[in-house]
């Protein structure tokens, strides 16, 4: 796994010098994540690199996973969409459920941490205990909480007022709770699997056992087969695309551990695909990062429908590939993709199609677009820069 002054070549040497000085100053604090998984999704994908970082930075860092039943994450999934503004039934045994699971996690918090992160909504509910504490409690919210349902909001947000500051990934996210705010959105790691350089031989191979042949331009779009992804309405926009340039789909992810609701939206998706033999939808184990790196890199546009968007990590893992983006201005997004610029922003179903026949139809338009999203992603969204940004935050909460 890659240290820190290997990241010197993307980010250079004065990043990497003011990661050391900063980290000088909090070696040895101690600092918990929680979250509720530890593969699938954003989050996760986050902490994966952003933990060894901080370990080899000289901080004290533990990751852990609260334990729920399967009852327990389809409250918390229901939360979730409930964020997302989806019109969702909530029920006083939902919310008995959500405290229960809570209370018998709280033997997880770290009593000796100096500082507790709390990442999402999942975890929020430890927050009980900050008061006998004695150390610093962050709630991290990745999601989009403009739009949360009312009830929703009114028995989370206690405990995210009791955290002593909250962390946003833009600031239109920012709520105000009467405590500190920053904004800090998150980052791709350069240098891992995912996103390393690979070779011919490795797309070869990669893509001959995957069984998608090179003959076509693919349009892509790797994500959890979830509804706020709209993978639907990825198939309805490649259906139009293809009326005017030949091409292929490919719709790839898995499942997350707190996401119950992937299986039978990974149904849907096939019905509506109706075995069309230029659709392909794969369904990746969680070891499946090289897959991916390679559908991103071999992808002629790659799309990201998304309903909403906490960050969209996918995006800034196909810009950081200089590939041309056609992404939904939702969310986190609109901080990656500047349309025109850094990419294309599509708002409905058509919208996305006209963008990747645009693209598919003029490669000088997708070199430009590609480029200047490897420089976006450079510039802001890649660990180093996060690294220091969570040093900053903390030696700025430790004061
Ligand atoms: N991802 C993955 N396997 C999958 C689907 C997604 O490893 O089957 C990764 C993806 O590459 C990205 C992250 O999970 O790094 C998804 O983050 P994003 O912010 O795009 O969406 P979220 O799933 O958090 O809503």
């Amino acid at each position: 796994m890659a240290g820190i002054r290997d990241y010197q070549a993307v980010a250079g040497e004065q990043l990497i010098e003011e990661i050391y000085e900063l980290a000088r100053q909090l070696k040895g604090c101690r600092v918990q994540h929680i979250n509720s998984t530890f593969t699938g999704g954003g989050v996760a994908e986050i902490l994966k690199r952003l933990v060894p970082m901080m370990q080899e930075a000289g901080l004290e860092v533990r990751w852990d996973v609260i334990k729920g039943n399967e009852e327990f994450f389809r409250v918390t999934k229901t939360f979730h969409n409930a964020f997302h503004g989806v019109p969702v039934q909530i029920t006083p045994a939902m919310l008995d459920t959500y405290r229960r699971i809570s209370r018998e996690n709280y033997d997880l918090v770290d009593p000796r941490a100096n500082f507790v992160i709390l990442h999402d909504q999942q975890p929020l509910g430890l927050a009980e205990i900050r008061p006998g504490h004695p150390g610093r409690w962050l709630w991290y919210c990745h999601i989009d909480p403009v739009d949360v349902d009312r009830e929703v909001w009114d028995f989370l947000s206690p405990w995210a007022r009791s955290c002593d500051a909250a962390i946003y990934h833009i600031p239109a996210y920012a709520r105000n709770l009467g405590h500190r705010q920053y904004i800090m959105p998150p980052a791709i790691d350069p240098l891992a699997e995912k996103n390393r350089e690979v070779t011919p031989g490795e797309i070869a191979a990669v893509m001959e056992r995957l069984g998608i042949p090179a003959d076509l331009p693919l349009v892509v779009q790797i994500s959890r087969f979830d509804r706020l992804k709209d993978p639907l309405g990825v198939v309805q926009a490649f259906r139009l695309v293809r009326q005017e340039v030949p091409c292929r789909l490919v719709l790839a992810g898995g499942g997350a551990s707190d996401d119950p609701e992937g299986i039978q939206v990974l149904q849907e998706v096939r019905q509506e695909a109706a075995h069309d033999p230029d659709i392909f939808i794969l369904e990746l184990p969680p070891t499946s990062d090289l897959e991916i790196n390679i559908l991103q890199r071999v992808a002629a546009v790659v799309v990201q429908k998304s309903v909403r968007e906490g960050f969209g990590l996918t995006v800034t893992e196909a810009m950081w590939k200089s590939r041309p983006v056609v992404a939904s201005p939702v969310g986190g997004i609109t901080v990656q993709i500047i349309h025109g610029q850094t990419g294309l922003a599509a708002a409905t179903t058509g919208e996305m199609a006209r963008a990747v026949v645009r693209i598919l139809r003029d490669p000088s338009l997708a070199e430009k677009l590609g480029q200047n999203a490897r420089e976006h992603v450079k510039k802001n969204f890649i660990l180093p820069i996060y690294l220091k940004r969570w040093l900053e935050l903390l030696t700025a909460e430790q004061s």
